[in-house]
């Protein structure tokens, strides 16, 4: 079998020692044998990708992984082909390298197929992706590759080993998603990630989503009041299911009560960006005014916007509504 041949870093010669060998491949083409015509392509198909390796100097990143992360870094929020990668990387398995940059070392790098998937179940992340992208996200094929964050996600190594666990349990997807939620109180998550812990099965956007919506979980995007948040990013903001009847809210009727509120209790004003750890209100909820299982509406005009103490305190019927509605 052919050997490899020696990587070469000057372009004009790695271009001159290709030509060689296709020259010398081109005369064996001729051969009838199929498997002779295919080895002696085998020196030219290393030939190219050695070229496509050394168009990053090795001083900047040496080994194939190091020169993904190079492109994208060069080209965050850019729109990258599976092909660059192949050519920047020069290896075959580029796939894998940037699988371990994605989930184990924290970049965020999202394929087409999350943002798919994500788009489906959150069409409203739509105009902050586009504004983001400056392309329409319809037009984003699945295997594009796109760096969203050009910081790494140094917390997403020390989550690897949680979500490889509850991944590998025979439980289903919104099970698989709720604990690792409640396993990372308070820590950003990205979309990517909890594609991975569905193991791929696009289902993971709508069960996210679900868990808000139906469950009552604070799982929150920068669409529920927190522009903070990266794009294609979740975070449950408290180990805390909101209250039975307070549950199923559609996402469209949470954000137009917040926007009416201002992002604010009702009771006291509190927001969000007045959060510290001296004080006990962590959380804005939605509390239906008349429960829902009593034929309470789930529109807008029958929820108001409370901070979790002021919610807890209506529920244990110490504090009358009336004077703020
Ligand atoms: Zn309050
Ligand atoms: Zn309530």
């Amino acid at each position: 079998m052919p050997r490899r041949p020696r990587v070469v870093r000057d372009y004009p010669l790695a271009i001159g020692n290709l030509k060689a060998l296709l020259d010398g491949c081109a005369k064996k083409l001729d051969d009838p044998d199929l498997r002779t015509k295919v080895i002696a392509l085998i020196p030219a198909v290393y030939g190219v990708r050695d070229l496509g390796s050394s168009l990053i100097p090795r001083e900047e990143a040496s080994a194939a992984r190091d020169r993904i992360l190079y492109y994208f870094q060069k080209y965050p929020l850019t729109l990258i082909e599976g092909d660059e990668l192949l050519v920047i990387s020069g290896i075959g398995e580029w796939a894998r390298r940037l699988r371990e940059l994605r989930v184990q070392q924290g970049w965020w790098i999202f394929s087409g197929v999350t943002f798919r998937e994500m788009l489906s179940a959150e069409p409203e992340q739509e105009a902050d992706l586009k504004q983001a992208l400056l392309v329409d996200p319809a037009s984003i094929k699945p295997d594009q590759y796109v760096l969203m964050r050009v910081e790494q996600d140094r917390d997403a190594a020390y989550r690897w080993n949680t979500l490889n666990g509850i991944r590998r349990k025979n439980i289903g997807v919104k099970e698989k998603l709720l604990e690792y939620f409640r396993a990372n109180v308070g820590r950003v998550i990205s979309g990517e990630e909890l594609r991975y812990l569905a193991k791929n099965k696009k289902e993971w956007a709508r069960r996210s989503r679900e868990l808000r919506t139906q469950s009552g979980w604070p799982v929150v995007t920068r669409q529920q009041g927190r522009p903070d948040l990266p794009i294609g990013s979740y975070l449950l903001e408290e180990d805390r299911q909101s209250h039975e009847h307070d549950r199923t809210i559609s996402d469209a009727v949470r954000v137009e009560v917040l926007e009416r509120d201002k992002f604010a209790c009702r009771v006291c004003g509190w927001k969000r960006e007045q959060a510290n750890k001296d004080d006990p209100r962590r959380l804005l909820e939605l509390h239906h005014v008349q429960e829902h299982v009593k034929g309470g509406k789930n529109d807008a005009e029958n929820l108001l916007t409370l901070c979790n103490v002021h919610h807890d305190e209506v529920h244990a019927d110490r504090l009358d509504l009336s004077p703020y509605l």
